[in-house]
């Protein structure tokens, strides 16, 4: 079987990274038609758009693609791709599996954890009052008026809404994938006690959904005291459910526990349609060096392989990583840290994981 995935380079590191994730990917020996499509800074200067409808279309159609990290600029300039997707495909769910392979530098060792981060709404919503705009003065007086509460007039805005219903479909997203995966608890993750209607809804719906998952332990735990414990004693933590913001930053942190983002894949999954890409983003500086580490975007295809039913594959595509990981002389200057050896570069990680799973 043939399968068709859309495969969008990204920019920055983007194009190198995925170029050796779709070299191992195919070397697995699972057959793939790609549909490549440009997106971010590289789709602005062709076709004057960040989001080409193409990328929508090719995605709407296949299903699955495999997403290399694009630029947003800061502060102006377009809004993120990234979350232009997920709103748009209505791609809710956010996976990234945190876990440790021998070998990888890391103060930590045997961590197996799974960050799911509300994908969708939240402080990503894009809801948001330039300072000194007729908009943001109009809220501002509505506040004052209706609620009697004063804004300075100097403000600028950003709204956080969280809905019952997205709550509920990320809760059980982390709950299913729980229960699919063997694992034994749920942490529901919020700051409830300062914001009482947006994480209080979702810490409720969290406790609600939690009923009808007798077999899977839950628990609720307030985001600070979360990086707190996370830094001690991360093994206390199984799948970790989150509401936007805190997703994204905990999910950094969690990829500081398994040695780095280099080593930090994610898949953005929906009802029908999934796109699987790195935690880390472009990393501009090292753009067309060959020297960042593409296990990210390559653990990423992994996690696409199983998604797409090539389970045999992806436990070869895994142990093949694992082995290169292990011995240690061709990974990238990341998984070299401390260690004082030379690092090789992005494509000849590839070439090594391909040559493991020719001579398996
Ligand atoms: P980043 O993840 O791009 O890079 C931060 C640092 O992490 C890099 O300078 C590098 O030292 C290290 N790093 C990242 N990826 C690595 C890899 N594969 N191997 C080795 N080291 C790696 O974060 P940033 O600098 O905050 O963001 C750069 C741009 O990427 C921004 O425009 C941001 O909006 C965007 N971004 C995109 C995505 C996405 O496309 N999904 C995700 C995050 C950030």
């Amino acid at each position: 079987m043939v399968h068709n995935i859309t495969l969008i380079p990204g920019d920055g590191i983007g194009p190198e990274v995925t170029d050796a994730a779709r070299r191992t990917l195919e070397a697995t020996g699972v057959k793939f038609n790609w549909d490549i499509v440009s997106a971010g800074s590289i789709a602005m200067k062709e076709t004057g758009t960040p989001l080409p409808s193409e990328v929508l279309e090719s995605i709407k159609k296949n299903k699955v693609a495999l997403k290399g990290p694009v630029t947003t600029p800061i502060g102006t300039g377009f809004r993120s791709v990234n979350v232009a997707l997920r709103q748009r495909l209505n791609l809710y769910a956010c996976l990234r599996p945190c876990k440790s392979y021998r070998g990888v530098p890391s103060r930590y060792q045997d961590i197996d954890l799974v960050v799911v981060r509300e994908n969708t709404e939240g402080l990503y919503s894009g809801i948001e009052f330039e300072r000194g705009t007729e908009e943001a003065m109009k809220l501002i007086d509505l506040l004052a008026v209706t609620l009697g509460i004063q804004v300075k007039m100097d403000s600028g805005i950003s709204l956080k809404p969280i809905s019952e219903s997205g709550s509920r479909n990320i809760v059980k997203f982390a709950f299913e994938h729980a229960r699919k995966n063997g694992r034994k608890k749920v942490s529901a993750i919020h700051k409830a006690n300062i914001m009482k209607f947006s994480d209080g809804l979702f810490l409720s719906t969290a406790r609600e959904v939690a009923k009808e998952y007798p077999d899977i332990e839950f628990e609720d735990v307030i985001v600070d005291a979360l990086c707190m414990r996370l830094v001690r004693s991360p093994e206390q933590y199984d799948v970790l459910v989150l509401p936007n913001l805190y997703g994204d930053i905990i999910s950094d942190l969690c990829a500081g526990l398994v040695g780095g983002l280099g080593m930090a894949p994610g898949a953005n999954i929906g009802e029908e349609i999934a796109i699987f890409e790195p935690t880390h983003g472009s990393a501009p500086k090292y753009t067309g060096q060959n020297k960042t580490n593409p296990m990210a975007t390559i653990l990423s295809g992994m996690l696409m392989l199983r998604h797409i039913g090539e389970a045999e594959a992806a436990n070869k595509l895994e142990q093949a990583i694992a082995e290169v990981v292990v011995e240690g002389t061709s990974v990238t200057y990341d998984l070299k840290f401390g260690t004082g050896g030379t690092p090789v570069g992005t494509s000849q990680v590839a070439d090594a994981i391909i040559e493991k799973m020719e001579t398996s």
